[in-house]
Formats: C-alpha cells, sequence, structure tokens
C-alpha cells in the first residue's frame, strides 16, 4: 500500500528529506512525536523577542527594550508545550534566559533595528508550484531604501563554515522564491542573521538561482512521491543522527520503525477518542 505524501514542502522539509529520508518519513509522513529541545525552544523565544521588538516604533528598537521583549517572551511562553516538555528546573530556566539574552544583544552587533522597515514579520506564505505546495513562514520581510523586498532570517545555531554558506542559504532562496510566486515580486536580497557568532550571510536573488531552485524542489518532489509509492525511505546515518530525535526508532541504531509507528497511531487514537462527561446516574 502507498503512503499518503505530505500536503507541501517547507524548507526544513526539503532539507529533512536530503539529509535522510527516513528522518522525513518519521517526521512529516509518521507524525512521530519529537521530544522538547533546548536549541528549539531557545530559537522560539529569541525570534519572539525579535518580533516584538518589531512591532515597536523605529525609535524605541533599543536594547533595553529588547530585554523587555525577551522577558514578556519568556512569560508568554509558559504555557508552551515544548517549553514545558523541556521541565526545566529554576537554574536551567534561568541558563535558557542568559543565553537568549547574549543571543539578542549580539543581533545589535549585526544591524540597527530603527532604521529597518518591516512590512511582515512571522509571515506564512503558501504559492503552488505545479501539484506542490510550498510553504513557509519568513522571520522577518522589510524594504530597502530602493523599496526593494529584503527576506531575513534569524538563527540561533552557529554560522557555518565558508564552504558550506551557499548551501544553508538553500532556505532563504525558498523563501525568496515564495515571495516572488506570492507577491509576484523577486527579492532584492536575502540575508541569514546568525546570532550566536554573531554573523550575516547575505545573497542577491538572481534568474539562475531562481529557475535552479524551481528545477530541484520538483525533483526532490518527485523523489518524495517515488518514494511514497513504493514504501521506501531509507536511513541515511551521518554526523546529524548525533541530533535526531528518532535515533529509538532508526534500524541503523537497532530500533523498530514500525512498533513506534504503531505507538504513535495509538496514542494519536486516544487523544481523538471523546470524552464523556455527562453525570453517571447515582443508583437508587
Ligand atoms: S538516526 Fe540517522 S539514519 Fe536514523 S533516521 Fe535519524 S538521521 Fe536518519
Amino acid at each position: 500500500m502507498a503512503l499518503e505524501p505530505p500536503t507541501g514542502l517547507s524548507p526544513s522539509r526539503v532539507s529533512s528529506f536530503q539529509d535522510c529520508a527516513l528522518a522525513f518519513r518519521f517526521s512529516a509522513i509518521d507524525h512521530l512525536p519529537e521530544p522538547s529541545s533546548l536549541p528549539a525552544v531557545r530559537g522560539t523565544l529569541v525570534h519572539a523577542a525579535l518580533e516584538r521588538l518589531f512591532d515597536l516604533p523605529p525609535a524605541e528598537r533599543t536594547a533595553e527594550r529588547a530585554t523587555v521583549c525577551l522577558a514578556d517572551a519568556h512569560t508568554a511562553m509558559q504555557v508552551d508545550p515544548e517549553y514545558l516538555g523541556l521541565e526545566l528546573d529554576d537554574d536551567g530556566d534561568a541558563a535558557l534566559l542568559v543565553r537568549s539574552q547574549e543571543l539578542l544583544d549580539n543581533y545589535f552587533q549585526l544591524e540597527d533595528p530603527t532604521r529597518i522597515t518591516p512590512i511582515g514579520l512571522e509571515l506564512r506564505l503558501e504559492a503552488p508550484l505545479g501539484d506542490l505546495n510550498l510553504r513557509g513562514i519568513i522571520d522577518r520581510l522589510e524594504l530597502d531604501e530602493d523599496g526593494g523586498l529584503v527576506v531575513t532570517d534569524y538563527k540561533t545555531g552557529a554560522a557555518p563554515r565558508q564552504q558550506f554558506e551557499q548551501g544553508r542559504l538553500g532556505g532563504v532562496h525558498f523563501y525568496s522564491f515564495l515571495c516572488e510566486e506570492f507577491f509576484g515580486v523577486r527579492p532584492a536580497k536575502v540575508q541569514l542573521l546568525y546570532l550566536a557568532d554573531p554573523v550575516a550571510i547575505i545573497a542577491e536573488p538572481t534568474d539562475q538561482a531562481s529557475r535552479g531552485l524551481r528545477r530541484k524542489l520538483t525533483a526532490i518532489w518527485a523523489a518524495i512521491e517515488r518514494s511514497c509509492e513504493r514504501e521506501d525511505f531509507r536511513p541515511r546515518p551521518s554526523k546529524l543522527c548525533d541530533w535526531c530525535a528518532f535515533q529509538t526508532h532508526c534500524p541503523a541504531f537497532g530500533g523498530d520503525p514500525d512498533a513506534a509507528r504503531a505507538e504513535a497511531a495509538a496514542n494519536a487514537a486516544l487523544e481523538a477518542t471523546p470524552i464523556d462527561l455527562r453525570p453517571v446516574p447515582v443508583p437508587g
């Protein structure tokens, strides 16, 4: 029986399939639960703080206000299941805030937020490409001095070494392509702001890059459909396995994917079962 392909592709799904087809299947097709991760939660917190900062009038986007934005985002995060899943004690929570503050402080070394003209924050875009649906969330879309679009993506992990920069730009080129399909305008610039280093990696999208990405996405989608048809998603062990949320289910590490899928399906069925809250009649 063929597997149902996902309903669309995002930049993270594209790189997941390229890195390891089996990890892609676990996440995008089997929907196996992924445990909370500290780097992911920290990234969410810093993104939320920067979103709040850019909601302020330009003159108010100071480092001091960024700290307030971080505190507000941290308060709002208290009910986030990803955050709760970390089960941080007071020291762990304090360390999360300290590192997030460092990343925010580093942000101010990369650009002056009072000079940025955002037109979209955490902007959800979707656009069709043949029978494929492209989707993504753009951290920040802004206008440059000449009225051109600029796509900005914040990264809270380490910047890639120089020879891998072009590969890492793939995600922002994807967003640029989405803008082009959605608004009918190609962005003038795409940039990755690596807050840990801090360093900015910047590129100008071209006709050639756009055509290349269209071809690449079409080919990747065809490969995903083929893998679904044949139910053939193979593990591809690499250094990335150290961070893979599915290592215990992976046959390359002695895991049993079928057992994991059966357990996930049983849990999903249990969660979908309605609870009968009517009062139980008292006998007599
Ligand atoms: S552990 Fe490695 S090989 Fe296995 S699914 Fe994860 S990334 Fe792929």
